[in-house]
């Protein structure tokens, strides 16, 4: 996805530090890209990075028997991954490689952009008329920022089961199961399921920073209800996670987590750079068409960039 937000200036996201056990609920900020109605969780005021996960958005439900509630034209992406999981519909893909990949409840579409890539994400022709999921980007570690542009498609991600729970490891590892995402950082990402009523105990990994993301129903992590449409940073240091679901039904959240980053990153528009240099390189390169590719298989015209101020962003 394209990020809706129009700032001129790019957004500072302080690298992470391991400040031991914390709960911070941050609301969603509601926003709209093109007509799709979308909560944006990361980057957060207070919250930036939680390892190198550094955005969030959150789309649906919604159902609709005509036109395409996703339309993102091709843009350009760099420095990060992108990562779109649905829990309904469908979401088509199609980038400057070529490459085309429909992606629907349980499968994961990853995209590494390296240096750069274009890609446009929108509602097939052959579609559920229901669309609920979650996009989201990883910022690539210095090393890794500059190598080629991929894509992959996961079909089929590990499952951990415990009593009561049931986990789908979209990206990185957890419980001992690794997801077959490429992954430049230790991190993990998942999809857990808690049955009504249940309460369970899932294994964290210590040193990573985690936050929770209820997707459906209702229920408690540790002792503290979850807020909807609210995104709680839980810090690091937590060997394990109590999740409760209330009995009136399943509880979803989505984990996400990971080593603190150790990266100031810069980030504005669809770009996670360093320096605000980077971004200009990056922009002026979009709108001359360079360096991006094109994405032959959309039928329309790109998104344009907006326009950048270079200035020292507010930490
Ligand atoms: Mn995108």
């Amino acid at each position: 996805m394209s990020n809706a937000s129009h700032s001129e200036t790019a957004e500072a996201c302080a690298r992470g530090e391991g400040t031991g056990p914390a709960h911070e609920p941050t609301p969603a900020r509601d926003m709209a890209l093109g007509g799709l109605a979308i909560r944006r969780l990361l980057p957060a005021p207070r919250r930036r990075l939680v390892g190198a996960w550094c955005f969030l958005d959150a789309f649906g439900p919604l159902s609709f028997e005509t036109g395409k509630p996703m339309d993102v034209p091709p843009h350009p992406h760099v420095g990060l991954q992108t990562a779109t999981w649905l829990l309904d519909g469908e979401v088509l893909h199609k980038d400057s490689l070529g490459c085309e990949e429909t992606a629907r409840p349980g499968t994961l579409n990853l995209m590494t952009s390296g240096r750069g890539i274009a890609h446009s994400e929108e509602t097939p022709h052959a579609h559920s008329g229901r669309l609920e999921g979650v996009q989201l980007w990883v910022a690539l570690p210095d090393s890794d920022r500059r190598a080629a542009p991929s894509f992959e498609h996961h079909p089929e991600l590990p499952v951990v089961e415990a009593p009561g729970l049931r986990a789908i490891v979209i990206l990185g590892s957890l419980g001992g199961r690794r997801s077959p995402g490429r992954a430049f950082s230790p991190i993990v990402g998942a999809d857990l399921a808690v049955e009504p009523g249940a309460t369970s105990t899932l294994p964290l990994e210590t040193a990573f920073e985690h936050a929770v993301y209820p997707l459906r129903g209702a229920g408690c992590v540790g002792p503290a209800p979850l807020e909807p449409a609210t995104l709680t940073y839980l810090g690091t240091g937590r060997s394990e996670l109590e999740l409760r679901a209330e009995a009136g039904g399943p509880l979803r959240l989505l984990l996400l987590g990971g080593a603190p980053f150790g990266e100031t990153v810069l980030m504005w528009w669809n770009f996670v750079a360093r320096t605000a240099e980077e971004i200009r390189e990056a922009r002026e390169d979009w709108q001359a068409d360079r360096r991006f590719g094109e994405v032959k298989a959309y039928d329309g015209p790109r998104l344009d960039a907006p326009p950048f101020v270079a200035r020292p962003a507010a930490r």
